[in-house]
């Protein structure tokens, strides 16, 4: 088999009419991140392993930590000549994505371009017809880059036929326990940073698992990428990755990717006794439901490190949730952040805005419900339904649930921020926590910090003068 040479890119992307660019999570979530932060390309790492592993030569091209801009980024593919490039696309980045790949087929022509991404996964089609793609991939990279990389078109792969028919792969999912230790030697982990609400740095991710144990709720991405199924790793290879992390690259802070981190309570007992009895001393945070957490598990996880949960509380309206199939209760809610705040662990509450089933009253509610679940961090989304995906035929079909103008979710959302961020109460508790972790300490933190909150409300749509002008106020 002849080794093939492949470029895996993390774009920066261009938002349209936004004044500058952004970072995304460029995997199942596609996520926004909050102020000036970035986050170690995780999926871009495994896959790289993988890859390597098969006898291929990878390399991954920082664009998004680093600040190169497209023109930039497509002079630094053009010294590796690769046989292929693969841009992980995001939904509202695919403009962006779209731009940067033409650039590369200007300048490479003999390159084979790969998508990946959601949407890409729900619509392969709107990357392959109009050129912008050869192949796009249909969830996780491992199985379908590889299938490329050795002319295998099959499982997880679409492509368009000679007669521009467009082909589309079974869908199978890797087994964990083939995954080697991601490739952190190709990237630069010192770079990733985080100004304010975390411990340590540098930062990094890290999955123990893939998938989600609920799978239902109607509104996520992560069936798509999963099929509805949770994998595990192996502990002696999740342990050999803490080891590796912490000694090898002396990296601070562990940002766990797992969809539900705590979705087997053995597992986790287990991973956190190791962290413990070995004296890893790492910071981590994660994300899980609320319906699978108990005291005894979050003291455990505090005594390993763990000082931060991320739950999806999502709505204030039990109507929306059981709409949704999220398959919580507001109580659930309540008693999750409650016990976790008892253990010690900051909660950061992740809500959206304009799910089906929700109202305008229980939109203009939802900002106050973060504040009596007393969440110590609030993520503040606006829902966006991709044409075609469930959700969106069941709200078609059932006329019984309102679509909301994307202008006005923007407005509730921009609201909530606003609402949630400028409290003297937020701020003044903040700062001293910034004091008492030493993040003012940090080589231009404030600075950062400052950028960061500013291009984030900006591309919200705040503007710095409009905020406090008359009209606005009028408004
Ligand atoms: S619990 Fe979370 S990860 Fe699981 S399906 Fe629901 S939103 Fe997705």
């Amino acid at each position: 088999m002849k080794t093939k040479n492949i470029v895996l890119l993390d774009p920066l992307t261009y938002l349209r009419g936004s004044p500058g660019h952004y970072h995304f999570v460029r995997d199942w979530s596609g996520a926004r991140l909050p102020a000036d932060v970035c986050l170690a390309p995780l999926d871009l790492i495994c896959v790289a392993a993988y890859l390597r592993k098969h006898g291929h030569k990878v390399k991954i091209i920082e664009a998004s930590i680093k600040h190169i801009h497209h023109p930039a980024l497509v002079e630094m593919v053009k010294i590796e000549n690769p046989d292929f490039v693969l841009i992980p696309s995001v939904s509202f980045g695919i403009e962006s994505d779209k731009l940067l790949s033409s650039l590369i087929r200007a300048s490479l022509p003999d390159t084979r371009v790969i998508f990946s991404g959601a949407l890409v996964t729900y619509d392969p089609g709107g990357v392959l017809f109009d050129g912008s793609a050869d192949f796009a991939i249909l969830g996780e990279l491992e199985i379908p880059l590889l299938n490329i990389l050795e002319g295998n078109y099959g499982d997880n792969v679409a492509f368009l036929d000679g007669k521009r028919n467009l082909v589309k792969g079974e869908r199978r999912l890797l087994d964990l326990k083939e995954l080697p230790l991601p490739a952190r030697d190709l990237i630069d982990n010192r770079a990733y940073n985080y100004a304010i609400f975390n411990r340590r740095n540098p930062i990094t991710a890290m999955a123990l698992s893939r998938g989600c144990p609920h799978s239902k709720c109607e509104f996520c991405h992560t069936n798509l990428y999963t099929l509805g199924r949770i994998r595990f790793r192996d502990l002696e290879a999740v342990a050999e990755e803490f080891r590796e992390i912490a000694f090898k690259y002396k990296i601070g802070e562990i940002f766990f990717r797992d969809q539900a981190f705590t979705a087997d309570r053995e597992f986790v007992f287990k991973v956190c006794e190791f962290l413990i009895s070995n004296r890893i001393g790492i910071s981590w945070r994660a994300e899980t439901r609320v319906d699978l957490v108990d005291k005894e598990m979050l003291r455990m996880m505090r005594r390993a490190g763990c000082y931060q949960l991320s739950f999806g509380f999502e709505s204030c309206s039990q109507k929306s949730l059981d709409f949704n199939n999220k398959g919580i209760s507001l109580e659930q809610s309540k008693e999750a952040s409650r016990i976790a705040r008892q253990a010690g662990i900051e909660v950061v509450g992740l809500f959206l805005y304009g799910m089906p089933g929700d109202t305008r009253e229980t939109m203009g509610r939802l900002m106050n419900f973060a504040l009596d679940l007393k969440v110590d961090y609030a993520n503040f989304e606006a829902i966006y339904f991709m044409p075609g995906s469930p959700v969106y035929e069941k709200m078609l079909k059932s006329g019984q649930v309102e679509f909301f103008p994307r202008q006005l979710l923007k407005k509730y959302v921009k609201r909530a921020y606003a609402g949630f961020y400028l409290r003297p109460a937020f701020i003044y508790k903040n700062l001293i926590k910034m004091f008492k972790n030493g993040s003012f300490l940090r080589a231009g933190v404030t600075l950062k910090v400052l950028r960061g909150a500013f291009s984030f409300f900006l591309s919200l749509g705040f503007s710095p003068f409009g905020m406090f002008s008359k009209k606005k106020r009028s408004e």
